[in-house]
């Protein structure tokens, strides 16, 4: 069942848990989150990163990330993640995106409230919600680094964003970075609860695979209700083709397809196990 990015974050709200949202730039990946969400019946967000549109075109995957979530027995946002130019959340929008994360960033503070206040009045015309972030992760999706650490989100500011572009959203910078961590993340949880009183928003953790389950359920305690997680389950689909190829002389690239897939669903389901408080 298709739903938007607010109805889905109320439900976790209602439950005081948070939403898994994984990238879903293939068939296998989309089949493996899909069926962990109806195995464990929870809800669950399914993204297409801009990043990812060498990967899969949006006018490809986005129709079948909707049928998808329109076919699923729990309830599925199809969210659009990291957006950084208007035309391309143009283009989901019409698709039937019920999601979008505006990031504007890497700009500078006054252009990135301008863009995002512009996707709230695109999105507003459609049955969709709208993410923004403010702060800067200390690497940008895709793992190229822009700075030594993150930058955190000053409390203040975020209020004034959140206020001033109407977002549903929000994503603080707090510790975590994208990719695959090299050393432990050191999160500043406490900076989550003084933004989640502050805004009175659901707030949402980016880089959200590699982080140890204490700090995600204390995270989901001060006020993240959706969490971002992919890399993670994309490397053990990476690892499940690698000891197929050892083990046997494969012909046909669906059976490594399919490898990955059940690999991915397994990480995807102990995830979710966390998010939902299982
Ligand atoms: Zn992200």
């Amino acid at each position: 069942m298709l739903v938007n990015l607010v109805e889905i974050l109320k439900i976790a709200e209602g439950k005081s848990n948070a939403v898994g949202a994984f990238n879903t730039p293939n068939l296998e990946c989309l089949n493996a989150v899909i069926n962990a969400a109806e195995k464990l019946d929870v809800p669950v967000i399914i993204a297409h990163a801009e990043l990812h549109e060498s990967v899969s075109p949006l006018h490809r995957i986005g129709p079948m990330m909707i049928t998808a979530a329109q076919q699923a027995k729990v309830p599925v946002c199809v969210h659009l993640d990291h957006c950084e130019t208007l035309d391309y959340m143009a283009q989901a929008l019409e698709i039937g995106f019920t999601g979008v994360m505006y990031d504007g960033s890497t700009l500078p503070y006054e252009e990135n409230l301008a863009n995002t206040k512009k996707a709230v009045a695109m999105a507003k015309k459609y049955d969709c919600g709208v993410e923004a972030e403010l702060g800067a992760l200390a690497s940008r999706e895709g793992g190229s680094l822009i700075a030594s650490g993150p930058v955190y989100t000053d409390p203040e500011e975020a209020v004034a964003f959140c206020n001033e572009t109407g977002i549903d959203v929000f994503a603080p910078s707090f510790g975590t970075a994208h990719g695959i961590y090299k050393s432990k993340p050191v999160l500043d949880l406490e900076l989550v609860k003084t933004i989640s009183e502050k805004t009175g928003l659901p707030l949402v953790m980016h880089g959200g695979s590699g982080v140890s389950p204490e700090d995600y359920r204390m995270g989901i305690k001060n006020g993240l209700r959706k969490i971002n997680y992919y890399s993670y389950m994309s490397k053990e689909g990476v690892n499940a083709v690698c000891d197929l190829l050892e083990r046997e002389n494969v012909t046909f690239f669906h059976d490594l397809a399919l490898a990955a897939e059940k690999a991915m669903e397994a990480d995807a389901e102990k995830a979710m196990r966390i998010f939902s408080g299982r």
